[in-house]
């Protein structure tokens, strides 16, 4: 049962929110679920707390208990919706399908509407992210541009030195420690927009450069485009793209995330691309989802049918369609870092030292195809994202790319699949469950004694560093993009 803290909703909002659960849960969906089980397992939550409101089960049955009128969606309720880190891991073990994630987001924006429980400062904080910030990129751009004088100025060490962090909550010292470097200037502005193919042209991607990974990640975005320059794809970065609505969607804003769909929609189709590329798990999950946010829009709906069936994951993107080296040629070309010529069909020049970046080795990459080599012997190992996995649907192909990189050895980790706590701004708004799941997590990690830490999505790379430096693993490990890690090993010719 559920413990009720005590309701922060009046009874009037409680019953509106009633009735506006009751007409936006898909009832269908909640039906579908036989409570059998399965998903239990699966869920970080469930895991941590073994209790049954705290399953993919338990909120289902929740959700059915409010649209068939046997209960209050009461502030327990509430809390039970933003427990849920919505990594969608109950989905795939589900044998009858149940759309949990799309419940979890209609219950989400159901309850958005009508709660009182936000104080005013949270709600003006949610409404100057969520309509004053993040559909604006020249307004995201500004804010790396802020956070790049806060962290190049000097201005970090004094207010570091000051004390003054020590006024913030512990977990947002932590995460001010990890943040990358941020940039004003974003992938389009640093490089500009077209990107023709080396080599043969197998097709061109339209990159989808998201919102903060454009500000807080702006050398992945630009890695990139020269992984799949090299893979045959010419890149177009279309400049009137904007955020995806992931963060909307996920926190009960829908119409929000309906507009930046659309204008995301316009622009790509505008730019005439045969694949849609997504760096960012987070992102991905919902651009393959367009479809659905906007299936009963009439003017949309065929439009983001055609977006979602075209976004790919890079990683899927490279291994499904690009230029890349089979594993027989990847093989040839490890021992021609032990000195063995490679035998791809192709050249066998060896590559200059000059040629070569710091962490590549040169492997005959002149075949045509990319190949990855590391200059010295290193282990690693992969955290999925969870929206990659279980959205998107993507788990062998990053792991397909990790294991042609020469000279390094790939290390599973142990329930990689479990999410780490991340999920959007769950480790904000959620601390407590959220370092919970890091810690299991990375007693996991520690176990493989990888040197590199690799994510592919930029919410998962933070909290893995976060990790790393919680537990005092800094210098023995490094997290990193998997588009970086791979970028650093491309082969040169
Ligand atoms: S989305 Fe994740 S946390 Fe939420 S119910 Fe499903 S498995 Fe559990
Ligand atoms: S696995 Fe699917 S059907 Fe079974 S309890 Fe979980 S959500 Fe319901």
């Amino acid at each position: 049962m559920l413990e009720s803290k005590g309701s922060k909703s009046s009874e009037g909002s409680c019953s509106e929110l009633a009735t506006t659960l009751k007409n936006t849960l898909n009832y269908d969906q909640l039906t579908n679920c036989m409570r059998c089980g399965f998903c239990l397992p699966a869920c970080p939550t469930f895991r941590e707390t073994g209790i049954e409101a705290e399953s993919p089960r338990g909120r289902i049955a929740l959700m059915k208990a409010v649209a068939d009128g046997l209960m209050d969606p009461d502030y327990a309720f509430e809390t039970q919706m933003n427990h849920c880190l919505g990594c969608r891991a109950c989905e795939p073990a589900c044998p009858a399908d149940v759309k949990y994630g799309q419940l979890l987001e209609q219950a989400r924006d159901s309850v958005e509407q009508h709660t009182e429980s936000h104080r005013w400062w949270v709600k003006l904080a949610r409404k100057t992210a969520f309509e004053g910030m993040f559909p604006h990129q020249g307004r995201m751009r500004l804010l790396g541009g802020a956070l790049q004088v806060y962290q190049k100025s000097g201005l970090r060490g004094l207010v570091r030195g000051s004390g003054m962090m020590k006024l913030f909550p512990k977990h947002m010292q932590q995460m001010e420690r990890i943040l990358p470097d941020a940039s004003y200037r974003g992938v389009v502005e640093q490089i500009g927009s077209v990107h023709p193919a080396k080599g043969e042209r197998v097709g061109t991607v339209g990159l989808f450069r998201g919102c903060i990974m454009d500000v807080m990640f702006t050398e992945t975005n630009k890695h990139t485009v020269e992984l799949l320059n090299a893979a045959g794809f010419d890149v177009v970065i279309p400049e009137s793209q904007n955020c995806c609505g992931a963060l909307h969607a996920h926190s009960g804003e829908q119409d929000g995330a309906r507009e930046l769909a659309k204008r995301n929609i316009a622009a790509f189709k505008a730019a005439g691309v045969d694949w849609i590329a997504s760096n960012a798990g987070g992102c991905g999950a919902l651009l393959v989802e367009y479809d659905h946010l906007l299936h009963d829009d009439q003017q949309y709906a065929s439009d983001a049918k055609w977006f979602a069936k075209r976004t790919l994951d890079v990683s899927k993107l490279l291994v499904e369609h690009g230029r890349l080296q089979s594993a027989a040629a990847a093989a040839a070309a490890a021992s021609k870092v032990q000195g063995t010529a490679p035998s791809c069909g192709g050249g066998t020049a060896a590559a200059t030292s000059a040629e070569v970046s710091e962490n590549s080795a040169g492997c005959g990459g002149s075949c045509g195809s990319v190949s990855f080599a590391s200059a010295d012997p290193v282990r690693i190992t992969y955290q999925d994202s969870c929206h990659l996995r279980n959205v998107m649907r993507s788990s062998e192909a990053p792991r397909k790319l990790m294991k042609s990189v020469a000279n390094a050895e790939f290390v599973e980790l142990f329930e990689s699949d479990r999410c780490c706590g991340s999920a959007g701004i769950y480790n904000l708004t959620q601390p407590e469950m959220a370092g919970q799941i890091l810690d299991h997590k990375m007693d996991h990690v520690k176990q493989t004694g990888a040197h590199y830490l690799l994510t592919s999505n930029p919410g998962c790379l933070l909290q893995m560093k976060l990790g790393i430096e919680k537990h005092g693993m800094s210098g023995k490990m490094e997290a990193v993009h998997l588009v970086d890690f791979l970028h650093e090993r491309i082969c040169k010719e």
